[in-house]
């Protein structure tokens, strides 16, 4: 895709500080890190989200994240390390090419987790059965 950030990086148009690269799959730094060693893990071909990605590559592509979430937590000395992916605006996404965050924890390093809401019990007995409707 022609001015999408990821693609370029992809294809070395734009520098990145790179982790790991294979026939499908690149790892490099976030440039905007949350901790040190924030990495993402992007397929090379270009696809928005999650759920546009071919099965071959969503099929693959955990493998890589676990191999260089370890690395990551080796490198850093991390405690724990979040893994997650923003799908569309609503939920934060701003580079439209599906990516994973690897975000190495420490313990105290004051990142903050999800905010929670109360649902009615009603209400998650009708979200629980109309999403099963929907599978
Ligand atoms: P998201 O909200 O999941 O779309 O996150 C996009 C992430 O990409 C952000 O954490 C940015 O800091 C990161 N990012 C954007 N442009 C670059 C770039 N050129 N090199 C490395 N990371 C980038
Ligand atoms: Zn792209």
């Amino acid at each position: 895709m022609g001015d999408c950030a990821f693609c370029s990086i992809a294809q070395a148009r734009i520098p990145a500080r790179r982790v790991y690269e294979d026939k499908m799959f690149l790892a490099f730094l976030d440039i905007a890190p949350s901790n040190p060693g924030h990495i993402l893990v992007i397929p090379k071909e270009h696809h928005e989200t999650l759920l546009d990605l071919p099965d071959a590559i969503s099929a693959r592509i955990l493998g890589v994240v676990k191999k260089i979430a370890a690395a990551a937590t080796q490198a850093t000395g991390a405690q724990g390390f979040n893994v997650l992916i923003n799908n569309q605006s609503a939920a934060g996404q701003v580079v439209f090419h599906s990516h994973f965050h690897i975000i190495p924890r420490f313990k105290g390093d004051g990142l903050k987790h999800w905010a929670k809401k109360e649902i009615p019990g009603q209400e998650m007995d009708a979200i629980c059965r109309k999403i099963v409707s929907f599978i």
